[in-house]
């Protein structure tokens, strides 16, 4: 076992790895291999197949691409797009999670999301990341 991770090690020396670029391809790979079993329409089937299978190899093209800088490039201009589709579920989660107990609302100075514990009346909320106070009431 030791011996086979060496060489899994030794494979991947220089080599540019797993990012958030490739996680998303590789998700949307297995969602849309998913979808191929619920859709028997012919070429819609086909086509599918085809965007899923291409978005894999993709995803192994570009775990072992040896051009980093262009690799890095890329991932940087994705990054900023993933950044906010992973923190709107962040956050849709939170809200699911302590629905009961909390309200969220967002800052109307930085726009960060503030966690209220769930108490009747008027409440001053200080925003921890700038400082900005306003009022919220809860009912
Ligand atoms: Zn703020």
């Amino acid at each position: 076992m030791q011996n086979f991770l060496y060489k899994i090690q030794e494979f991947m020396r220089g080599r540019y790895g797993f990012d958030e670029l490739n996680k998303t391809l590789l998700v949307l790979s297995i969602v849309l291999n998913i979808i191929t079993r619920f859709v028997y329409n012919f070429p819609a089937h086909i086509i599918i197949q085809v965007i899923a299978l291409s978005l894999f190899v993709l995803c192994v093209f570009r775990t072992l691409s040896r051009n980093c800088y262009q690799r890095e490039k890329e991932n940087s201009v994705f990054k900023p797009f993933y950044e906010k589709v992973r923190d709107f579920f962040k956050i849709t989660y939170k809200k699911f999670r302590d629905g009961r107990t909390h309200r969220y609302y967002k800052c109307p100075n930085c726009k960060a999301q503030l966690r209220v514990k769930n108490v009747k009346g008027a409440h001053t909320i200080r925003c921890p990341k700038c400082g900005y106070q306003f009022q919220k009431k809860i009912r």
